[in-house]
């Protein structure tokens, strides 16, 4: 994976494009956590803040006007081309798309690729697609894609894929206008082809990509799969360049979407939504029906009960419905923002595991792909990392460190390895039990204090060195008493290897009564199958009572001296 130094290189200088005289960043990243980003995308109609969701903008059937939505905060928006093409050609042509809609900010334009997957068929060709985007002055602009939907057969996803790279590549040779250009990745559920598409998508000058028709995949809530189609097409695709997830409107999956990759989101669900009575919260959708309360502050709820909601005119009511959905998405949007800033995305996303069940498989389904996220994540954070339970011991941070132990400290000169649970305090090498442990096996051993490799186990990290202590996040981070519990099983899968790490003759266990002892049988078991020798102490008294520590170090003396005279 050849994440991180591009990733770092993404500074101003980015990807640049010709603006007159001026060189400009087409799309510059200002922070990022996991493979979320917050960016700048520069458009002919002034900056976008990314991540960005662009609301779908119906030109026919307006529930909530352009104008309102730029008064909200939107900066850019979302309009089906198709639509425009077939209701109000002329007009969008000589007027140009701004000036119809009366927005100031950029417009994206979706190509019809949308009423192709649902109608089968669309009374365009690619080519007057492209032709009347340009016409219309359309800031990010959509080819004609072949949507592979969801589920597909293998050779229909097969097919969409081919047509659509064919699509894309004849895209190069027709007049493009000033817009910039997204190449969709087609494939479904194929991750195979979806990979494919992707990497052969990227070989092409385009300036953004998106990921083709989730839109099923997300009504399921399929999440998971979702996951997976991500994965399988972000790695592929250059980080200079946008991502934009098609129909992706729901603020419960916004962190998990942009943990992956996505920059930009369009979604018309606040508006049908809200003409279903459906009232968006950050963590799933309720019946504004049955609502007693208006969970919400937001412009619209501040200055209403939930009883003149319900007695407003239909009309009136779901356009209330739909500006609240709105401001609800924009809130989770800032949420988002900030969680990258501080280095907190991964926290946020569990959170949002809890908000439905398919979101929990999601987070699940994330585990397997730490190797990935970690790419995208700083080396060291302003913030300590939060360890709530065992799925956070799957966050990036947790997996770099046990990679670190793995693959970098070697601990051949060290003749005895021993093992200690979490000491009370943090730093580790700072707190008062380590430092008394330390003490009293000067005393024993004096010079030989250099032969010993302390570790602690059952960490949420796994196995911490202490000379690794001050190495994010090992001493900054926050779990709840009795995760160790959790914890130590994860230890016990990394005992093995790091015995096998270094020249260890002996090992030595000290016991913590709460813990089940899986560290001590694997550890145990190691060194049987090594023929090293291995004691265990379970002291009555606190492990780290000054009378447990001296009986450790005249353990650990004799132990050593055993090891030696071998
Ligand atoms: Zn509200």
């Amino acid at each position: 994976m050849s994440f991180s130094p591009e990733l770092s290189a993404l500074g101003a200088s980015a990807l640049l494009r010709r603006r007159g005289l001026r060189w400009t960043a087409l799309f510059e990243v200002r922070h990022h956590d996991l493979l979320g980003r917050v960016g700048r995308l520069r458009t002919r109609r002034g900056v976008v803040e990314t991540p960005a969701l662009l609301p779908v903008v119906n030109p026919l059937k307006q529930l909530v006007s352009p104008q309102e939505l730029w008064e909200m905060g939107f900066r850019a928006i979302m309009v089906n081309a198709y639509l425009l093409l077939k209701s109000m050609r002329e007009e969008v042509e000589s007027r140009g798309i701004h000036e119809v809609l009366g927005f100031e900010g950029a417009i994206m334009t979706d190509s019809g690729a949308y009423q192709l997957l649902v109608h089968g068929k669309v009374d365009t060709t690619p080519e007057e697609i492209v032709e009347f985007q340009v016409k219309a002055g359309s800031d990010v602009a959509v080819i004609l894609d072949v949507p592979t939907g969801y589920p597909a057969s293998r050779s229909v996803a097969e097919a969409t894929v081919d047509e659509t790279l064919r699509r894309a590549r004849a895209l190069f040779s027709l007049d493009r206008g000033e817009a910039l250009w997204v190449g969709p990745v087609q494939g479904g559920a194929w991750l195979n082809l979806v990979e494919r598409c992707a990497r052969e998508m990227a070989s092409l000058p385009f300036d953004l990509h998106a990921l083709g028709s989730p839109t099923r995949v997300m009504e399921q809530y399929l999440f998971d799969l979702l996951v997976d189609m991500l994965a399988a097409a972000k790695p592929h695709l250059p980080l200079s360049r946008p991502l934009h997830l098609f129909g992706a409107g729901h603020p419960m999956m916004f962190s998990l979407a942009v943990a992956l990759g996505c920059d930009l989101f369009d979604s018309a669900s606040y508006a049908l939504y809200a003409r279903q009575g459906r009232y968006m919260v950050d963590h799933g959708t309720l019946r504004a029906e049955s609502l007693k309360y208006l969970p919400c502050s937001c412009a619209v709820c501040s200055k209403l009960t939930v009883e003149e909601l319900r007695e407003m005119p239909r009309v009136e009511a779901e356009r209330a419905l739909a500006k609240h959905n709105l401001y609800v998405c924009l809130a989770e949007l800032k949420r988002v923002k900030q969680a990258i800033v501080e280095g907190r995305l991964w926290e946020l996303l569990e959170a949002r595991s809890r908000s439905h069940p398919s979101m929990g498989a999601a987070l699940r389904k994330l585990r397997e792909l730490t190797p990935l996220l970690e790419a995208g994540t700083p080396i060291s954070k302003p913030k300590g990392a939060f360890f709530h339970d065992a799925s956070s011991m799957h966050r990036p941070e947790a997996y770099r460190f046990r990679r670190r132990v793995k693959e970098r400290l070697s601990f051949n000169h060290r003749k005895l390895l021993l093992l200690i649970p979490p000491p009370p305090s943090k730093p580790y090498t700072r707190s008062k039990a380590v430092k008394r442990a330390l003490k009293e096996l000067h005393e024993v051993l004096k010079d030989e204090l250099s032969l010993i490799e302390i570790c602690v186990y059952a960490t949420p990290l796994g196995l911490v060195p202490l000379e690794l202590d001050e190495v994010y996040p090992a001493s900054q981070h926050e779990a709840p008493r009795g995760l160790e519990v959790e914890a130590e099983g994860v230890s016990a899968s990394e005992v093995a290897d790091l015995i096998d790490s270094g020249g260890f003759e002996a090992v030595v266990y000290l016991h913590l009564p709460r813990l089940r002892g899986l560290v001590h049988d694997a550890a145990l078991k190691a060194c049987l199958e090594r023929g090293l020798g291995f004691k265990a102490y379970s002291p009555k008294a606190s492990p780290w009572s000054p009378r447990s520590l001296k009986e450790l170090a005249s353990l650990v003396g004799e132990l050593l001296k055993k090891a030696k005279e071998a």
